[in-house]
């Protein structure tokens, strides 16, 4: 069966949901990354491996969804919630700048009471105050609830934000975009369905948002729920071409109601298996991330080999996985080192995937000589 679907990609057809199946439930790990390279070079024939220097900031924790996998919210009479003012708000984007941020990840809880014209403003202010900065911010369900807040259509909302000067959304709030698991997973259901975090994204790509796709898997789920979910993102994907990346992590225990139910984390195999799969299965989607930061700084080196192709960002203010115990902290020196490690040229990017700079290429040709097989393009390996 491998080598049918090797024969396919070669051709550039598109697997079917159970040649899906088929390589994430049956084919030897060892066996997908060669099959996940080949679509990679489609999409970045260069040895290149990018990073963008970013942050995720967070303005309230005050939620109303209560997530069975989320240690971040707290109810409106925890004493320890918080909603931070614009003006909060821009004092962490300035420092931010002040670290060389391009890109601030700006989520937070689904708060009922703060209205459309304060996440205006947050993003018309990161505009007017710090040009260099990408505003990529509100997920989806944060979008959902301004809409229901505000009394708004999605598309009145999003034109709102747009027109305040966002144009990159995050992919978070999908986590395994199946009604099945969502029915499991949320207190809520069914609130927060498959179809509102796609419309989300369906509609803010007629608008010409560029937005991210990501994955959090390693709970309820089974392996016909993330064949599902790719597809839903590649049938999405292949409607207007919004999607820049592809990004996957797996669920972390600790102070989640959920833990209960999960006995353990899932560990580097399974993550390499799903970024094989994904960048396989995705056949439309420009990028596939790699996570030094959710798995380690290991395993994210491994998934450079297999498919992935950037590295993330430097997270420089994460608290949401902190609050689920897990703490890792990185800087751009050893985000390009690690790159280099692995036998890729790293190169900075901003959120919409452009290079702003590249590293020197690394002293040797790394693991399994890519370097030596592949072109690197014009201005790789400058400083
Ligand atoms: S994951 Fe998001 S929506 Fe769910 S409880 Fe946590 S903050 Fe709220």
């Amino acid at each position: 069966m491998l080598s049918q679907i090797r024969t396919k990609v070669e051709a550039g057809q598109r697997v079917t949901k159970e040649e899906g199946l088929y390589l994430l439930k049956e084919a030897h790990l060892l066996d997908l990354a060669p099959v996940a390279q080949l679509v990679r070079s489609r999409h970045n024939p260069e040895p290149v491996v990018t990073f963008v220097v970013d942050t995720n900031l967070n303005y309230t924790n005050v939620c109303d969804a209560y997530c069975t996998f989320c240690a971040f919210y707290r109810t409106e009479r925890d004493p320890d919630r918080y909603t931070h003012t614009v003006e909060q708000v821009m004092e962490q984007v300035a420092r931010a700048e002040g670290q060389g941020v391009t890109t601030v990840l700006l989520q937070g809880g689904l708060n009922p009471s703060l209205p459309l014209e304060y996440y205006e403003d947050l993003v018309r202010e990161t505009r007017r105050r710090h040009p260099s900065i990408t505003p990529h911010f509100f997920s989806a369900p944060e979008v959902q609830k301004m809409a229901q807040v505000s009394g708004l259509s999605l598309r009145e909302v999003l034109q709102r934000l747009k027109a305040a000067g966002q144009y990159s959304i995050p992919g978070g709030g999908s986590e395994v975009l199946s009604d099945r698991v969502k029915h499991r997973i949320s207190r809520l259901f069914p609130k927060g369905r498959v179809a509102d975090w796609v419309d989300v994204h369906r509609e803010a790509h007629r608008l010409g948002f560029k937005t991210t796709a990501t994955m959090m898997y390693g709970h309820l789920e089974e392996p016909e729920d993330i064949i599902a979910h790719l597809d839903t993102l590649r049938s999405l994907q292949d409607e207007h071409h919004g999607f820049t990346a592809f990004i996957h992590w797996s669920y972390k225990r600790e102070n989640t109601a959920l833990a209960t139910r999960v006995k353990e984390e899932a560990g580097p195999n399974p993550y390499l298996r799903l970024c094989a799969v994904a960048r396989i299965y995705l056949d439309n989607f420009p990028h596939i991330q790699a996570s030094w930061f959710s798995e380690g700084a290991k395993t994210g080196q491994v998934a450079l080999h297999f498919g992935a192709d950037d590295f993330g960002g430097t997270l420089f203010d994460e608290t949401v996985m902190q609050e689920a115990g897990w703490y890792n902290r990185t800087t751009v020196e050893e985000v390009v080192s690690l790159i280099q490690e692995a036998g890729f040229v790293p190169a900075q990017r901003n959120t919409l995937y452009e290079i702003l700079r590249y590293y020197p290429a690394p002293a040797t040709t790394g693991p399994g000589g890519r370097l030596g097989t592949w072109a690197v393009g014009a201005g790789a390996g400058a400083a």
